[in-house]
């Protein structure tokens, strides 16, 4: 495939990274993940708002590209021939010594890759997913976007080796997110519910575009925490992510959710949201 990175495409083969850029040394590194539906980006705007946002908070400095990333993404989906599929942008702080400290002196490394993929019409999509909790184990400024995913990796595998798809994580106020997702709750009542925005969950672009399409379409919603002892009585579950968009969860830790059957709200976000990027 082509890759973008640092000013030019090339083959993947031919890309050289620095053995000392910070990304590798100290795992420092900010990321996005945006999806691209019969060529249109989703989001586009939301996503790479957030990359400053990260950025920023990681005192890092944007690569030289950041105003023409729009286009140098839209380019790489065209060089790769990719109508549907995801745009991966990763932006690490460059060469120093291996000094905690160092500020590099030259410029931040930016790498992006283009997959193909059709996340409308996945399983996790079209038939929902069945997940587990765990404690959240991570850091505690989980709003920004790094790479550092060791704990998601640990969770996505451990979730995989008891043949579910993913792992909701929860403090002691409730569920914070999932490994790489955000968990809405239907309530009996009809209320959708999400936790609120803090530095304990990543500010998701589908979880906002999600909440703006429930409000327009007349929802309740209330931002609080899910608690699990919640779950055996929600009407219904589920996680959005730029890749899910809004995967249906079927069962927590083998309590079924709605009998494990997609509920109404869902379905009906589904199609919204369908409606969203279809328009
Ligand atoms: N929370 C975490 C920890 C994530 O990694 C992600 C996406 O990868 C999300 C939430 C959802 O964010 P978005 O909807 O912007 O993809």
């Amino acid at each position: 495939s082509i890759i973008f990175l640092n000013g030019a495409f090339l083959a993947a083969e031919e890309a050289r990274i620095s053995p000392f850029d910070r990304g590798f040394t100290f795992g420092e590194g900010v990321y996005e993940v945006c999806i691209v539906v019969k060529g249109k980006l989703i989001d586009a705007p939301a996503h790479l708002a957030r990359l400053e946002r990260s950025l920023k908070a990681c005192d890092m400095a944007p690569p030289p590209e950041m105003a023409n990333l729009p286009a140098l993404m839209a380019e790489l989906l065209q060089k790769n021939a990719i109508h549907n599929g995801s745009v991966y942008v990763q932006v690490t702080p460059g060469v120093t010594p291996r000094n905690f400290t160092a500020q590099p002196q030259g410029r931040s490394t930016l790498m992006m890759v283009a997959n193909t993929g059709h996340f409308e019409t996945s399983p996790a999509f079209t038939a929902g997913v069945h997940v587990q909790l765990q404690p959240d184990i991570r850091w505690l400024h989980r709003d920004i976007k790094t790479t550092m995913l060791m704990p998601q990796v640990m969770a996505k595998r451990n979730a995989l080796a008891n043949g579910l798809a993913d792992t909701l994580f929860y403090d002691a106020d409730g569920l914070t997110e999932g490994a790489s997702s955000n968990v809405f709750m239907v309530d009996t009542q009809g209320s959708l519910i999400t936790r609120s925005l803090s530095n304990l969950l990543l500010a998701g672009c589908t979880r906002e575009r999600v909440l703006t399409l429930a409000q327009n379409a007349g929802l309740t919603l209330q931002e609080r925490p899910i608690r699990p002892e919640e779950l055996p009585q929600a009407a219904e579950l589920f996680v959005t992510s730029a890749t899910y968009l809004i995967a249906p969860v079927l069962s927590v830790d083998g309590i079924k959710i709605n009998n494990a059957v997609i509920g109404p709200k869902t379905r009906q976000l589904q199609k919204l949201y369908l409606n969203y990027i279809a328009a």
